[in-house]
């Protein structure tokens, strides 16, 4: 299928696509990497008036350190956080998760504010966002805001952006040296969509927890940081307060279905990467096993 008629503007900075987001409201979409909008328009999914492309500000690409802060700029694409020094240096759990998002042709388009702004519940990074504890930062008509996270991803494809606002960044705290992370996704080939997934981050000290934070996706309408985690911090992990965990991991879910899986499949998925996750960082095997609770 073909899009519905629409008019085309190229902003000139970001002013100009606040202008333009201002005058035209809900009729009007931004375009970034146009991996996600143009297939849903080709399909008659949306229909926009005015398709408003920022894909010439480069003001809004590239990765800066400053600080203990880590900014991204909402249109650095998916291979260029790959190619990123200061991604592999301080956001490791990031470059994972991006080699799983599609394929090299749609990484060398797609961009981080497209991913986060089209808040697909089966997707990576915004489960990394939520992991990570980053900030999204938006700009509008009244100026620029910041919104955690966690209070960002609404619903299915849905977000706290407003229709005249844009993601322009995403800020990340620098985490200390030694954090560790987990990530793992079920998919049907590499590269497809999550049928569930887990992006996880901890710190570890004697052999116990001090840190973590598991981020899900494909788990729900949105990411979900599971605060299940908080059974396994300071104590010494055994095989009982492992499967406690995965008892409260169920409690919190509420797993969609569809043409991927059912919620009773992804609930035990859920467990299963529990258990692999919580294995893998504190050096356990014998917690690997023992099926999920
Ligand atoms: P666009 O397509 O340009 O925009 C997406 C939406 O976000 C639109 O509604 C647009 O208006 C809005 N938007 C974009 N930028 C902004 C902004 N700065 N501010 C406000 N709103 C904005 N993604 C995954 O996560 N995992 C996968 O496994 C995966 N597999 C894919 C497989 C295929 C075959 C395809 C075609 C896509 C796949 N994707 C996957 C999606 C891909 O990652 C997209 O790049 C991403 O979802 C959107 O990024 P984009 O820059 O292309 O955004």
């Amino acid at each position: 299928m073909k899009a519905s008629a629409f008019a085309y503007a190229r902003a000139t900075d970001v002013e100009n696509a606040l202008e333009l987001l201002a005058a035209h409201g809900e009729n009007a979409r931004v375009l970034s990497g146009g991996q996600s909008l143009l297939p849903a328009m080709n399909l008659r999914l949306i229909t926009p008036k005015l398709v408003v492309d920022i894909g010439d500000l480069a003001e809004l690409r590239g990765v800066v350190v400053k600080g203990d802060v880590l900014t991204i700029g909402a249109l650095t694409r998916h291979g260029d956080l790959l190619k990123s020094p200061e991604i592999a240096s301080h956001a490791p759990l990031l470059r994972e998760a991006v080699a799983h998002v599609a394929h090299p042709a749609i990484r060398n388009r797609g961009t981080i504010g497209g991913s986060l702004a089209q808040a697909d519940p089966a997707s990576e990074l915004p489960a990394c966002m939520l992991t990570l504890n980053a900030t999204i930062v938006a700009r509008g008509p009244a100026g620029e805001r910041r919104i955690a996270a966690h209070e960002f991803f609404t619903g299915i494809y849905e977000t706290a952006l407003m229709p005249q606002e844009l993601l322009v960044a995403v800020e990340l705290p620098i985490p200390a040296k030694d954090l560790t992370h987990f990530f793992h996704e079920f998919s049907r080939r590499h590269g497809d969509y999550a049928i569930l997934g887990l992006a996880a981050q901890a710190l570890v000290k004697n052999d116990q927890f001090t840190d973590l934070s598991l981020g899900f996706f494909a788990i729900g309408d949105r990411p979900l940081l599971a605060s299940s985690a908080g059974k396994l911090v300071g104590v010494v992990v055994t095989s009982a307060i492992l499967s406690d965990a995965c008892a409260a991991l169920d409690a919190e879910v509420d797993p969609l279905e569809d043409q991927q899986a059912t919620p009773a499949m992804r609930r035990h998925l859920a467990k299963v990467l529990l258990r692999r996750c919580v294995s893998s960082l504190l050096g356990r095997p014998d917690l690997r096993s023992g099926g999920p609770a």
